[in-house]
């Protein structure tokens, strides 16, 4: 048996509810923000993300899926959004539309080689949002707004902003240095991924997993005690907007993300539910400010934001998509020469807008009838040799039983009034 690969998984109709429900309240909220869908593809040139989330992160490191198309081209199978909708925007020079900024967002599958567990996968989805063009403190706090009602759209409503700025240029420069000044005399205290972080990519030091409680972390400088004046500003003017919108965060200083491109802001939100364990994680985000213009773009600020879809789906119970959906109208034929004048009738009936289905025809009443009853339907039609004859149809009201025998010509006329009166 050939079984599905490691870290995939199938979305059963039942589970489908649930994504319908998420998307729906993607669409809805995005709406509300006045952000736009942008669609791009699943796989890449692999420099774009070598350039992008940066050649010496965890991400490109270890975790992408890479391969040589038929032509020796190298391609990635995209392990996030944000690349691919810069490299789009710059593209078909997006940027050089009136109406900046632009806010777009995606849904769709990201592709990374992890250890597989509950809330983390190998083909993931992210939901994701960029604001680009602005440098304002008014579009960190507008992402975050953005992402905090789509959790309430979707009824989680307990969780946790974390935010740090991590500065910009000098700033940022000046606070890695501090940090591998700091870090160098205990360098061998740390695992072997911080070892080799230290050189490339010392922030992410911070974030990592394996040495999140060693003592020599503890006291390490924080991005935060060594922001410029203005970098200091933009932080500060963000938590006032928050304020602002009543939005409550946790100052974390020790938050840095992953990825090479943040820049200022970066956040995480944290959701507090049973389901999650330690993939509490579901969103996270911040302000690249040099993305756009490092992948030859203009000079063009941005902030965005991701989540992972999966680890929200684990909190949405079952009850919520429980409910059994029903077609309109289950067909029931019955006599062999009926088949053709039946297919007719079906097919006129779902031009006409209604769910049909049926079982295959000819086999036992009773056989038709069971298969009906787990579609669910409004009303049975029943059609047979004799129904054939006189050009007519019967009609059966599932839930009363009440049966009526119209003909061909009436039945649009007759469902339209039947379907009117029960609505
Ligand atoms: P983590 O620390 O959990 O590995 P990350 O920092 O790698 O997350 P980002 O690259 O910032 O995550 O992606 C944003 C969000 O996407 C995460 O907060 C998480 O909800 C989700 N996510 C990331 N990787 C996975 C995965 N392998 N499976 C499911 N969801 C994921
Ligand atoms: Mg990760």
């Amino acid at each position: 048996m050939i079984t599905k690969s490691k870290g995939t998984y199938d979305i059963l109709p039942d589970e489908s509810k649930k994504w319908h429900l998420l998307e729906t309240a993607i669409r809805k909220v995005s709406a509300r923000y006045n952000f736009k869908e942008i669609r791009t593809p699943i796989f890449e040139s692999s420099d774009l993300f070598h350039r992008s989330v940066g050649e010496t992160s965890d991400i490109v490191t270890k975790e992408t899926y890479n391969f040589s198309d038929r032509k020796g081209r190298s391609i990635t199978l995209r392990p996030e959004g944000t690349a691919s909708v810069v490299r789009s925007v710059i593209e078909h020079k997006l940027y050089a539309e009136s109406n900046l900024p632009l806010k777009y967002y995606y849904v769709g599958p990201m592709f990374r080689y992890e250890r597989p567990q509950k809330g983390r996968q190998r083909q993931f989805h992210q939901f994701g949002a960029e604001t680009l063009g602005s440098k304002t403190p008014l579009a960190d706090a507008e992402t975050i707004a953005y992402a905090l009602d789509f959790l309430h759209e979707i009824g989680m409503e307990d969780v946790t902003v974390h935010i740090n700025s991590l500065g910009d240029g000098e700033s940022k420069t000046h606070y890695r240095d501090q940090l591998r000044a700091y870090l160098e005399p205990n360098i061998n205290m740390l695992c072997e991924d911080c070892q080799r972080r230290f050189e490339d990519n010392p922030l992410r030091i911070l974030d990592c997993k394996v040495d999140k409680d060693n003592p020599v972390l503890k006291d390490a400088p924080k991005p935060l005690d060594w922001l410029s004046d203005n970098d200091k500003m933009h932080f500060e003017d963000v938590l006032g907007y928050l304020d602002a919108m009543g939005i409550d965060y946790v100052i974390d200083d020790r938050l840095v993300r992953g990825l090479d491109y943040y820049t200022h802001t970066v956040f995480e939100l944290e959701a507090d539910h049973k389901s999650l364990g330690a993939q509490s994680v579901v969103c996270a985000g911040g302000r690249y400010n040099h993305l756009v213009k490092s992948l030859n773009g203009p000079d063009f600020p941005a902030v965005g934001f991701a989540f992972g879809l999966e680890r929200l789906l684990l909190t949405i119970p079952d009850e919520i998509v429980a409910e059994e959906e029903g077609v309109d109208l289950f067909f029931i034929a019955m006599g062999k020469n009926v088949n053709h004048k039946a297919m007719s009738i079906v097919k006129f009936l779902r031009d006409e807008g209604w769910s049909v289905d049926y079982d295959f025809f000819n086999r036992s009443l009773k056989a038709q009838f069971k298969q009906a009853e787990r579609n669910n339907p409004a009303y049975y039609l029943i059609f047979g040799d004799d129904e054939l004859s006189s050009g007519t149809i019967n009609i059966k009201n599932a839930t009363t039983g009440d049966q009526e025998s119209v003909r061909l010509d009436d039945l649009k006329t007759r469902l339209v009034s039947l379907f009117a009166e029960n609505a």
